[in-house]
């Protein structure tokens, strides 16, 4: 399953729920809970997943708070490699390096234990979350993942929302795969 069909792919958007104007108004928020608890469209989504990035060498997954998480943990297990949450400041327990990137109204922080990789120069990672709306927080983690020294191969997402242009701002990283391009 390296490629889905448009039949696959509109399996997977129909199992997503859009909730308007959740967490404030203007917003469609993309609902992967109702994903999640459908097993077929989960297990469709991790096995086209681990199809595509066995053949990438990779050496971790990095998950991004927090449903990035859900994802990046079960592919990390198909694929028999070590998983890697970058979180929301203050969460992490030990040492981190730390990234601020900017909200429509402020500033967030993500953060990485700096020895995620285990201290492994060229360590091989993907990245992934569950959507790339603005790319903020993706261009952060990126940077983190790049300033432990591993080696970012790919950031993969979930669904892109293509109208807000984020994805072009991971590019000039690393790059990007998006399962569901929302128009
Ligand atoms: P951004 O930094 O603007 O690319 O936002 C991406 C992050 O915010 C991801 O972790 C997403 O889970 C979350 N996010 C942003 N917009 C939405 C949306 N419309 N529906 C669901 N999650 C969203």
């Amino acid at each position: 399953m390296e490629t889905l069909t448009k039949e696959q792919q509109q399996f997977l958007l129909d199992s997503i729920r859009d909730i308007p104007d959740f967490p404030k108004a203007g917003i469609v928020f993309k609902d992967i809970t109702t994903l999640l608890n459908n097993h077929v469209a989960f297990n469709l989504l991790m096995a086209h997943l681990e199809t595509k990035y066995k053949e990438y060498d990779l050496e971790y997954i990095a998950g991004i708070d927090s449903r990035g998480f859900i994802f990046g943990a079960a592919l990390a297990t198909r694929l028999g490699i070590g998983f890697v949450p970058i979180r929301k400041r203050g969460k992490l327990p030990s040492t981190t390096i730390c990234e601020k990137y900017e909200l429509e109204y402020g500033f967030d922080e993500v953060e990485i234990h700096i020895d995620a990789f285990k201290n492994k120069v060229g360590a091989r990672v993907l990245l992934i979350d569950d959507l790339i709306a603005t790319g903020g927080t993706a261009v952060a983690a990126s940077k983190l993942v790049v300033d432990t020294k591993a080696t970012l191969v790919e950031v993969c997402f979930l669904m892109n929302l293509t109208f807000l242009n984020g994805k072009e701002k991971v590019e000039k990283i690393a790059p990007v795969y998006s399962v569901l391009d929302i128009l």
